[in-house]
Protein backbone atom coordinates (compact mmCIF):
# COMPACT_ATOMS: atom_id res chain seq x y z
CA UNK A 1 0.00 0.00 0.00
CA UNK A 2 1.24 3.47 -0.75
CA UNK A 3 1.76 5.95 2.02
CA UNK A 4 0.63 9.29 2.00
CA UNK A 5 2.78 11.73 2.30
CA UNK A 6 3.40 14.10 5.17
CA UNK A 7 1.80 17.65 5.08
CA UNK A 8 4.01 19.62 6.97
CA UNK A 9 2.54 23.69 7.54
CA UNK A 10 4.98 25.89 8.83
CA UNK A 11 4.11 29.35 10.30
CA UNK A 12 5.28 31.96 12.84
CA UNK A 13 5.47 35.84 12.16
CA UNK A 14 7.10 37.09 8.96
CA UNK A 15 11.10 38.17 10.07
CA UNK A 16 11.61 35.46 12.34
CA UNK A 17 13.39 33.27 9.77
CA UNK A 18 11.16 30.20 9.07
CA UNK A 19 11.54 31.00 5.03
CA UNK A 20 15.47 30.39 5.72
CA UNK A 21 14.63 27.43 8.33
CA UNK A 22 12.36 25.94 5.08
CA UNK A 23 15.01 26.49 2.71
CA UNK A 24 17.47 24.43 4.50
CA UNK A 25 15.06 21.67 5.63
CA UNK A 26 14.61 21.59 1.43
CA UNK A 27 18.56 21.38 0.90
CA UNK A 28 18.51 18.05 3.31
CA UNK A 29 15.23 16.30 2.47
CA UNK A 30 13.68 15.43 -0.64
CA UNK A 31 10.23 17.70 0.23
CA UNK A 32 7.83 19.36 -2.24
CA UNK A 33 7.32 23.51 -1.65
CA UNK A 34 3.85 24.40 -2.05
CA UNK A 35 4.11 27.78 -4.28
CA UNK A 36 1.45 30.39 -3.25
CA UNK A 37 -0.97 32.41 -4.84
CA UNK A 38 -1.14 36.00 -3.87
CA UNK A 39 -2.16 39.40 -5.09
CA UNK A 40 1.16 41.05 -3.29
CA UNK A 41 3.21 42.89 -5.43
CA UNK A 42 6.83 40.59 -6.15
CA UNK A 43 9.39 42.36 -4.57
CA UNK A 44 12.69 42.88 -5.84
CA UNK A 45 14.20 39.74 -6.88
CA UNK A 46 11.06 37.54 -6.70
CA UNK A 47 9.97 35.50 -9.70
CA UNK A 48 6.18 34.79 -11.08
CA UNK A 49 6.17 30.80 -10.18
CA UNK A 50 9.50 30.45 -7.85
CA UNK A 51 8.60 32.52 -4.71
CA UNK A 52 5.03 33.06 -5.71
CA UNK A 53 2.39 33.13 -8.06
CA UNK A 54 1.27 36.82 -8.64
CA UNK A 55 -1.91 37.59 -9.27
CA UNK A 56 -4.25 40.69 -9.76
CA UNK A 57 -7.54 40.59 -7.30
CA UNK A 58 -10.04 39.47 -9.76
CA UNK A 59 -7.82 36.45 -11.28
CA UNK A 60 -7.50 35.50 -7.58
CA UNK A 61 -10.99 35.61 -6.59
CA UNK A 62 -11.62 33.38 -9.63
CA UNK A 63 -9.67 30.81 -8.52
CA UNK A 64 -11.61 31.01 -4.80
CA UNK A 65 -14.84 30.35 -6.81
CA UNK A 66 -13.51 27.72 -8.11
CA UNK A 67 -12.35 26.31 -5.48
CA UNK A 68 -8.98 26.01 -6.82
CA UNK A 69 -7.19 26.88 -3.32
CA UNK A 70 -6.98 24.63 -0.15
CA UNK A 71 -7.07 27.35 1.88
CA UNK A 72 -6.86 31.38 1.56
CA UNK A 73 -6.63 34.15 3.64
CA UNK A 74 -6.14 37.86 3.60
CA UNK A 75 -2.72 39.05 5.43
CA UNK A 76 -1.61 42.42 5.63
CA UNK A 77 -3.99 43.68 3.18
CA UNK A 78 -3.33 41.28 0.13
CA UNK A 79 -4.66 37.73 -0.86
CA UNK A 80 -2.28 35.10 -0.23
CA UNK A 81 -3.54 31.35 -0.89
CA UNK A 82 -2.49 27.47 -1.29
CA UNK A 83 -3.14 25.68 -4.59
CA UNK A 84 -4.88 22.79 -4.03
CA UNK A 85 -4.31 20.39 -7.12
CA UNK A 86 -0.85 20.68 -6.20
CA UNK A 87 -0.55 19.40 -2.67
CA UNK A 88 -3.15 16.94 -3.13
CA UNK A 89 -0.79 15.28 -6.12
CA UNK A 90 1.83 15.55 -4.28
CA UNK A 91 0.63 13.70 -1.19
CA UNK A 92 -1.56 11.17 -2.84
CA UNK A 93 1.94 10.27 -4.85
CA UNK A 94 3.27 9.45 -1.59
CA UNK A 95 5.52 12.85 -1.14
CA UNK A 96 5.87 15.30 1.83
CA UNK A 97 4.53 18.71 0.80
CA UNK A 98 5.85 22.13 2.99
CA UNK A 99 3.12 25.05 3.36
CA UNK A 100 5.12 28.14 4.31
CA UNK A 101 1.36 30.04 5.51
CA UNK A 102 -0.20 32.14 8.29
CA UNK A 103 -1.90 31.17 11.34
CA UNK A 104 -5.17 31.82 9.83
CA UNK A 105 -4.65 29.45 6.48
CA UNK A 106 -3.01 26.95 9.26
CA UNK A 107 -6.22 26.75 10.81
CA UNK A 108 -7.96 25.93 7.78
CA UNK A 109 -5.64 23.89 6.39
CA UNK A 110 -6.32 21.44 9.80
CA UNK A 111 -9.76 20.97 9.35
CA UNK A 112 -9.88 20.41 5.52
CA UNK A 113 -6.81 17.87 6.57
CA UNK A 114 -6.56 16.76 9.93
CA UNK A 115 -3.50 14.71 9.69
CA UNK A 116 -1.88 17.62 8.44
CA UNK A 117 1.31 18.36 11.03
CA UNK A 118 1.47 22.22 12.24
CA UNK A 119 4.69 23.76 13.36
CA UNK A 120 5.34 27.06 14.75
CA UNK A 121 8.52 29.19 13.99
CA UNK A 122 8.85 31.88 17.15
CA UNK A 123 11.98 34.48 17.49
CA UNK A 124 13.21 34.61 20.79
CA UNK A 125 11.72 37.90 21.07
CA UNK A 126 9.52 40.77 20.04
CA UNK A 127 12.68 42.96 20.18
CA UNK A 128 14.55 40.36 18.30
CA UNK A 129 12.19 40.31 15.39
CA UNK A 130 11.50 44.05 15.12
CA UNK A 131 15.17 44.09 14.60
CA UNK A 132 15.18 41.33 11.90
CA UNK A 133 12.68 42.61 10.18
CA UNK A 134 14.11 46.52 10.22
CA UNK A 135 17.18 44.56 9.07
CA UNK A 136 15.81 42.95 6.25
CA UNK A 137 15.23 46.69 4.65
CA UNK A 138 12.37 45.59 2.58
CA UNK A 139 9.11 47.25 4.50
CA UNK A 140 8.51 50.92 5.57
CA UNK A 141 8.36 51.68 9.33
CA UNK A 142 4.56 52.09 9.07
CA UNK A 143 4.87 48.53 7.01
CA UNK A 144 6.90 47.07 9.80
CA UNK A 145 4.56 48.66 12.98
CA UNK A 146 2.04 46.48 11.03
CA UNK A 147 3.60 43.18 11.18
CA UNK A 148 4.68 43.84 14.73
CA UNK A 149 1.18 44.02 16.16
CA UNK A 150 0.04 41.38 13.59
CA UNK A 151 2.92 39.06 15.36
CA UNK A 152 1.63 39.33 18.26
CA UNK A 153 -1.87 38.06 17.14
CA UNK A 154 -0.05 35.30 15.32
CA UNK A 155 1.83 34.43 18.46
CA UNK A 156 -1.61 33.72 20.27
CA UNK A 157 -2.36 30.98 17.99
CA UNK A 158 0.54 29.08 19.90
CA UNK A 159 -1.27 26.61 21.74
CA UNK A 160 -3.22 25.37 18.63
CA UNK A 161 -0.18 24.09 16.73
CA UNK A 162 0.87 20.33 17.27
CA UNK A 163 5.12 21.62 17.56
CA UNK A 164 7.13 24.97 18.30
CA UNK A 165 10.41 26.04 17.65
CA UNK A 166 12.13 28.59 19.11
CA UNK A 167 14.58 30.22 16.13
CA UNK A 168 17.22 31.38 18.14
CA UNK A 169 19.96 29.42 15.52
CA UNK A 170 18.75 28.82 12.12
CA UNK A 171 21.17 25.61 11.69
CA UNK A 172 19.86 23.85 14.91
CA UNK A 173 16.24 25.26 14.37
CA UNK A 174 16.24 23.10 11.04
CA UNK A 175 17.64 20.28 12.28
CA UNK A 176 14.64 20.08 14.69
CA UNK A 177 12.22 20.30 12.09
CA UNK A 178 13.82 17.44 10.01
CA UNK A 179 13.45 15.32 13.11
CA UNK A 180 9.95 16.76 13.53
CA UNK A 181 9.28 15.54 10.02
CA UNK A 182 11.29 12.09 10.59
CA UNK A 183 9.11 11.10 13.70
CA UNK A 184 6.18 11.97 11.95
CA UNK A 185 6.95 9.66 9.11
CA UNK A 186 6.72 7.06 11.52
CA UNK A 187 3.70 7.48 12.99
CA UNK A 188 1.62 4.12 13.12
CA UNK A 189 -1.08 6.15 11.87
CA UNK A 190 0.79 6.29 8.93
CA UNK A 191 2.03 3.60 8.33
CA UNK A 192 -1.53 0.99 8.87
CA UNK A 193 -0.81 -0.71 5.62
CA UNK A 194 2.53 -1.86 6.29
CA UNK A 195 2.30 -5.36 7.71
CA UNK A 196 5.25 -7.70 9.03
CA UNK A 197 5.67 -11.50 7.21
CA UNK A 198 7.14 -14.04 9.04
P1 LIG B 1 5.13 37.78 2.64
O1 LIG B 1 4.32 38.85 2.00
O2 LIG B 1 6.09 38.34 3.67
O3 LIG B 1 5.81 36.89 1.64
O4 LIG B 1 4.12 36.84 3.44
C1 LIG B 1 3.22 37.40 4.35
C2 LIG B 1 2.50 36.32 5.13
O5 LIG B 1 1.65 35.55 4.26
C3 LIG B 1 3.43 35.29 5.79
O6 LIG B 1 2.97 35.09 7.13
C4 LIG B 1 3.24 34.06 4.97
O7 LIG B 1 3.47 32.88 5.71
C5 LIG B 1 1.78 34.19 4.58
N1 LIG B 1 1.45 33.35 3.42
C6 LIG B 1 2.22 33.07 2.34
N2 LIG B 1 1.59 32.23 1.52
C7 LIG B 1 0.39 31.94 2.08
C8 LIG B 1 -0.72 31.12 1.69
O8 LIG B 1 -0.74 30.44 0.68
N3 LIG B 1 -1.78 31.11 2.53
C9 LIG B 1 -1.82 31.82 3.68
N4 LIG B 1 -2.91 31.71 4.44
N5 LIG B 1 -0.80 32.60 4.08
C10 LIG B 1 0.30 32.67 3.28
Amino acid sequence: MQQKGVLLVISGPSGTGKGMICQKLREDMPIRYSISATTRKPREGEVHGREYFFYEKQAFETLIAQDGLLEWAKVYDNYYGTPREFVENVLNSGEDCLLEIDTQGAMNVKQAMNDAVLVFIAPPSLTELRRRILGRGTESIEEIDKRMSCAADEISFINRYDYVIINDEVDKAAQKLLSILQAERCRVSRNDGFILTE
